[in-house]
Parts: structure tokens; C-alpha cells; sequence
């Protein structure tokens, strides 16, 4: 007869409803363990970068001059400026001896951190430094300092390839959309959008910037890495937009409304 089925053995549907229980069962328990491994996980982060920012912290108070009215007569007015204009908490400002052109921040606990190059002060003028400390001040001010420890241990949470490097890269993405923040702290601790800009094509120049030859030179050459895709592919792998990004951007935000409300 079609369609009877009451031959079916009697623990069948007992047994199938079991199975359907322990499957469930399991992937309850396997999601609260990854779960669990997880938060274990971001909080080991967090504990690991907690400490290793304290200790870099004490390695460079012991290494480079931190600036007081004293240590930094040229400098602490600017830096006391740029502090009120950004308001980003306690942050003591250091200066550490180097040829390289470059200057960032830490710390996870107050006072924060913001580390200046010295090669900076040969480079760069009092307003090109006001927007590179206004950029560092501005990522303290937004919590990228932090936010990176906790968002960095998420993204390197044990995971298979494929989703480690879609963490890896939504990180790297959220990096930039951190800079193009901090560039604008810059200008507002600077208010001056050509200073803006002359401060990164320098960053990328250095000494051969100093020349007004030399500075269109360097922006040709930033201007003209935008057309190539070794460019874009090596944005999209990396925590910094291309300068000309950064260089456009720092343009539309000055002439934006919101730029020019705030000086009203
Ligand atoms: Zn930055």
C-alpha cells in the first residue's frame, strides 16, 4: 500500500529526536567554549599589551628627555597649545634622539605617551610640528591607543586562514579610517591646511622636502603612486592610507562646513 509507513521501527523517531538533542547539544557547547577561549583570549591581549606598553614606557623615560618648561623651552609652548585645542587627557611629551622622521604614541593608563623623532626638529616647522603632535594627541584623544590593543587581540584570535586574514585586513582597514581621524586633529591643533601638508610630504622626504624644488618634486612623486596598483594593493596591506589620500582628505575636511564652523 503507498504511503503507509507504520512498518517503521518502533525506536526510530525516539532515536532520531536523541540524535537531534546531542547535536544540539554539542554546538551549545562548542560555541560557549569558543566563546569563553575567546574573552580569554582578548583579555590575555590586553594583559600582554598592558604590560609591554608599561615596560616600553619606563624604557624610554629612561632613554629620552621628556619636555618640561626647562628640558624644551622651544617646544613646550607648542605643545601646550596643541594640548588645549585637542584636550586629549594627561600625555607627557618625549623627545628621543633619532634620524628618522617619525613620532607616535601609547600607553593604556594615564599619563599617555607621545614620542617625538629630534630628526623632526630639523625638518619641520612649529606649525608642521603642531599638526604632527596634534595627529599623535588625536589618536589618544579617540581611544585608537587602546582600541588597538583590544581590536588587535581580537584580530589575532586563533581562527582558520581564510578568517584570520579577513580580521587582519578589517583591522588594517580600521587603522586607516584611524589616521584620516588623527590627520584631522592635526590640522585642528595646526589650522593651517597647507602646513598640513607640507608636514606629510616632509614625513615621506625628509631633507630633500626643504627645497621649494625638492617639496613639488616629492609631491609629484606622492601624487603619482595613486595611478599605480602597486599602490592600492599595498594601502589595502597596510595600516597607513597612500599620503595623497591623507593629502586629499585633510583638503575636504578643511573646506567642509563642519571644518570651518568650528572657527566661527
Ligand atoms: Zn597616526
Amino acid at each position: 500500500m503507498a504511503g503507509d509507513t507504520t512498518y517503521r521501527y518502533p525506536g526510530e523517531h525516539f532515536v532520531l529526536f536523541l540524535t537531534i538533542t546531542v547535536v544540539m547539544l554539542v554546538i551549545a557547547l562548542t560555541a560557549t567554549a569558543t566563546l569563553c577561549a575567546s574573552v580569554l583570549f582578548v583579555t590575555l591581549a590586553l594583559l600582554i599589551s598592558f604590560y609591554t606598553s608599561r615596560s616600553a614606557h619606563r624604557h624610554l623615560v629612561e632613554n629620552a628627555q621628556r619636555v618640561t618648561p626647562n628640558s624644551g623651552p622651544e617646544i613646550y609652548p607648542l605643545i601646550q597649545t596643541c594640548k588645549q585645542r585637542i584636550r586629549p587627557g594627561e600625555v607627557d611629551v618625549f623627545v628621543t634622539p633619532s634620524r628618522q622622521l617619525n613620532a607616535y604614541t601609547f600607553g593604556l593608563s594615564e599619563p599617555k605617551a607621545v614620542v617625538l623623532y629630534s630628526s623632526l626638529f630639523n625638518v619641520m616647522d612649529q606649525d608642521e610640528l603642531s599638526f604632527i603632535l596634534g595627529h599623535e594627541l588625536g589618536h589618544i584623544q579617540l581611544g585608537h591607543t587602546w582600541l588597538n590593543s583590544l581590536i588587535g587581540g581580537m584580530a589575532g584570535i586563533p581562527s582558520p586562514s581564510s578568517a584570520s586574514a579577513l580580521l587582519m585586513l578589517a583591522f588594517l582597514w580600521w587603522n586607516r579610517m584611524c589616521e584620516y581621524s588623527a590627520d584631522r586633529a592635526g590640522l585642528l591643533a595646526c589650522r593651517k591646511p597647507e602646513k598640513a601638508i607640507s608636514a606629510l610630504i616632509k614625513l615621506v622626504a625628509g631633507q630633500r622636502s626643504l627645497t621649494r624644488e625638492g617639496m613639488e618634486l616629492a609631491y609629484r612623486k606622492i601624487d603619482a603612486e595613486d595611478d599605480t596598483w602597486m599602490g592600492s594593493l599595498s594601502e589595502a596591506l597596510g595600516s597607513h592610507p597612500m599620503i595623497i589620500r591623507r593629502i586629499q582628505h585633510i583638503r575636504e575636511y578643511a573646506a567642509s562646513n563642519q571644518y570651518r564652523q568650528l572657527f566661527r
